[in-house]
């Protein structure tokens, strides 16, 4: 199974059209069923102010879906016609967000007459960090705006072996940059600027380190964080720097936990935070202190998008796994640990 962003030619066996609208990117890719992404076109909302709205992110959702769909095909060079399955994001999400998806999922696939595939989120980011750098059975970290997992296979299906028990590592970021007054913009998301001055940052400051064996808290760091920033003593850089050091040395201890126990030879690292550079050496340093391979998925898979989602799509599908219109509800809080994943082999 071959991955090559650059090959535009199509597969005889089919191209599959994902559709991801779990929070707050509305995303589409088409994708080869060989593994080759014709496109993955993604939408990001952006608030005026404060964090995301369910039903605003869903109006902006419905307002650019169809620029986002007729994009993704122009770039892939595919029309409608050719498409042989549509895939879209199941859950977990927020329940308006989600909803614009599945609707344009369901819109399509009735329209053409064309298998629908619902695809869990979390498994999706998975598997496109699978796809694109050759893991084969990793632990993966999953760490983004709305989860923080660390997850592995085992015993036939996707198992959870720590997560947060409040919010996600991205949220925690996020939250904390928009109270210091930064502002997301296109291409620079809040986690990306708080890298940006994390490291100009040098002083470590005493700051809440949560880790409950494998699970992880981050509520009470942010409200220690905030506090600081709030005293106006400290450089932002340095509560930067300070913010990052202990989120990302919590997930660095309990993923390097859940490699000793697993004894697996991979780590993934997936989702919006693994865009991060810090994360990245963290996590590497981890991976061969184990003897393992550190693996992490390219910039542009490791956002919310839609080829992940028709990649996943595509896997399931080729086990018989297709989702009958009156079946394809929205699935706010679908575990990782219960989809059912036949296509994954230990
Ligand atoms: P996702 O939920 O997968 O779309 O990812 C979005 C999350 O990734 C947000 O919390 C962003 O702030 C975060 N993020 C994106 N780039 C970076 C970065 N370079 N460093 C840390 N966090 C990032
Ligand atoms: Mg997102």
């Amino acid at each position: 199974m071959g991955f090559n962003m650059l090959d535009k030619s199509v597969s005889e066996e089919g191209v599959c059209f994902g559709v991801e609208s779990t929070a707050d990117d509305y995303s589409v890719g088409i994708v080869t069923f060989d593994g080759k992404v014709l496109s993955n076109v993604i939408n990001p909302f952006i608030p005026e102010t404060g964090g995301i709205h369910p039903r605003e992110a869903a109006r902006h959702h419905a307002e650019v879906a169809g620029r986002v769909i007729s994009t993704a095909f122009e770039e892939a060079r595919v029309k409608p016609d050719e498409i042989s399955i549509v895939a879209f994001s199941q859950g977990p999400g927020l329940g308006p967000c989600l909803r614009t998806g599945a609707t344009s999922a369901r819109a399509l696939s009735s329209y053409l007459n064309i298998p629908l595939v619902g695809v869990n989120h979390c498994v999706a980011h998975i598997e496109i960090g699978k796809l694109t750098t050759g893991a084969v059975d990793p632990v993966t970290l999953y760490v983004s705006g709305g989860n923080t997992i660390v997850a592995a296979f085992d015993a036939g299906r996707y198992r959870v072996f720590g997560e947060t028990l409040d919010i996600a590592a991205g949220n925690c970021l996020d939250v904390f940059a928009r109270e210091a007054g930064f502002r997301q913009s296109k291409g620079m998301p809040l986690g990306a600027i708080v890298e940006e001055q994390a490291r100009k940052g040098a002083k470590l400051l005493n700051l809440p380190y949560s880790v409950k064996g494998m699970d992880l808290s981050f509520s009470g760091l942010l409200t220690a964080i905030t506090r600081l920033l709030k005293e106006g003593e400290y450089l932002i850089e340095d509560l930067c720097f300070s913010l990052e050091e202990m989120v990302f040395s919590m997930l660095g201890e309990v993923t390097e936990r859940a490699l000793a126990h697993t004894e697996k030879q991979e780590i993934l690292l997936t989702g919006g935070v693994a865009a991060n550079k810090r994360l990245q050496g963290i996590l590497s340093s981890v991976a061969s202190d184990h003897s393992s391979r550190f693996c992490v998925v390219p910039k542009q898979y490791a956002l919310d998008n839609g080829a992940m989602i028709a990649w996943t799509g595509i896997l399931a599908f080729r086990y018989g796994l297709v989702t009958p219109v009156e079946k394809s509800l929205v699935r706010l809080r679908w575990r990782l640990e219960d989809v059912d994943a036949p296509w994954v082999r230990e």
